[in-house]
């Protein structure tokens, strides 16, 4: 993947390496909604040794040594995947209220992200983490910006979370000078920081991420796809969120995204398509015979006015459907309940009360999300062998009881009020609804100066 031999020895971790023995975690006496493919339902103990799933089972014995996680009266999940973020996005939450995309990111998105340093996306990629942790995600697929990856890898790491990690790759925008990259050097970057990911941490992924069609020349759109052939590596985009952005594809390239990611040989199972908005039936039987996933961020596109997917037609036709929350500016948090929701809520709407039953829709935000991720093997099921990412939600609050269907109880009447536990690859990140890898007021403080000072140098329009 890197031509210079010697590259190897330059790569560094993103976090000094522990060496401190991890103690086995045992989660006693909750209820597991595995998520298998059964959806298997138990009641069971589950115990964690060296970060993965040992053995799941009721009444064991807990080892000696063990860390004991109270899941008495509480649902064991997986921890939720979110396959799209940009945690680079954070500081500019509750602002850029109504606007359509192309001028949400004109006048917002694109200055703010060009004036970050590294203190400013530390701050945001510290804060979005936080907040995801705290209300059960515990993976995500994010879009960075075009610089400072990895200082948002290096903080997502270290609060927790695991992750696809991506650098913005963009060439060809009205945006501010600072975003627009020389696309070769632009690529090697990626490169280089792929395979650092690869070597360092197994908690990280990397993946090729232009932001859209439409940000790209056709040079870089083609080395990228090249580059994703040679390597193996997962794509990532946006495509079809507005209708407005078909337009103008197709007025640059001839053809709607859809086509020309299909010319540029992309259309597979690495490909990740956030949003979707906008395609027509037959795009959607190439994005099932290609396995195409989509990544469906029904709030985002309902509060920018994008429109909503038509999720149930993909999922009839076999596309692969997960969730994410996208920027907090775009939605205005990075709750998975939200999502889920929203995304059962306004099929219903349109189609009827059976449109987008719970279950599906939890697993969309679980198990479909790994598998998105090509992560199925690791997390996205509470399954033995696998990584040790769990949620435990209690289930006996005033505003979900009784709660005897499950998955209509996590998408219909629970929220980030019910996360008790968290459990990041074996690690417990969250204890009785409190961050254990971080202080939060801290990074409250942190994130509220940082905001600040962004707004301050970024070149925001005046009118
Ligand atoms: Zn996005």
């Amino acid at each position: 993947m890197i031509d210079d031999p010697g590259a190897r020895n330059k790569i560094s971790s993103f976090l000094p390496s522990s060496t401190s023995p991890r103690r086995p975690v045992f989660v006693k006496g909750g209820t597991v909604l595995t998520m298998d493919p059964h959806n298997t339902i138990l009641p069971a103990d589950v115990l964690l040794v060296d970060g993965r799933i040992l053995a799941l089972a009721p009444y064991m014995t807990a080892p000696a040594d063990a860390d004991i996680i109270d899941a008495e009266g509480c649902w064991v999940l997986p921890g939720f995947v979110q396959t799209h973020v940009h945690l680079c996005q954070t500081l500019w939450r509750n602002l850029a209220d109504g606007l359509p995309l192309m001028d949400w990111l004109r006048r917002w998105t694109w200055p703010m992200e060009a004036a970050h340093d590294e203190a400013t996306i530390r701050a945001s990629t510290r804060l979005g983490a936080a907040e995801l942790l705290l209300s059960g995600t515990t993976t995500v697929n994010d879009m960075g910006t075009v610089r400072h990856t990895e200082v948002v890898i290096r903080n997502a790491l270290e609060i927790g979370l695991r992750g696809v990690f991506s650098k913005v790759l963009m060439d060809l925008h009205d945006g501010p000078a600072a975003l627009r990259e020389n696309p070769d050097e632009a690529l090697t970057q990626a490169l280089t920081l792929a395979e650092r990911c690869r070597t360092s941490d197994a908690r990280l992924r990397f993946a090729l991420a232009p932001r859209f069609a439409l940000s790209s020349s056709m040079h870089m759109l083609e080395r990228i796809a090249l580059a994703a052939r040679s390597t193996g590596l997962l794509v990532h985009t946006h495509c079809a969120e507005t209708a407005e952005e078909v337009r103008l594809t197709t007025d640059r390239f001839g053809c709607g995204p859809i086509d020309l990611f299909e010319q540029m040989g992309l259309l597979g199972p690495n490909l990740l398509l956030a949003h979707c908005v906008h395609i027509t039936p037959r795009e959607i039987e190439r994005l099932a015979e290609a396995s195409v996933s989509v990544l469906h961020c029904p709030t985002s596109n309902l509060k920018l006015g994008s429109g909503i997917a038509p999720v149930p037609a993909m999922l009839a036709a076999g596309v692969r459907v997960s969730l994410g929350a996208d920027g907090a500016p775009c939605n205005n948090n990075l709750d998975a309940f939200q999502e889920m929701r929203t995304a059962a809520l306004v099929q219903k709407a349109l189609l009827g009360p059976t449109a987008m039953p719970a279950r599906t829709v939890l697993r969309m935000a679980t198990i479909a999300g790994a598998t998105a991720l090509g992560l199925d093997g690791e997390i996205g099921s509470v399954e033995k062998g696998k990584r040790g990412d769990l949620l435990v939600l209690d289930r006996r609050r005033v505003h979900c009881v009784p709660a005897d269907d499950p998955a209509n109880a996590i998408v219909h009447s629970m929220g980030r009020d019910n996360v008790r536990h968290v459990l990041a690859d074996g690690r417990v990140v969250v204890r009785d609804g409190h961050l254990m890898t971080a202080d939060v007021s801290e990074i409250v403080r942190e994130a509220e100066d940082a905001a600040e000072r962004l707004k301050r140098n970024a070149k925001l329009p005046k009118d």
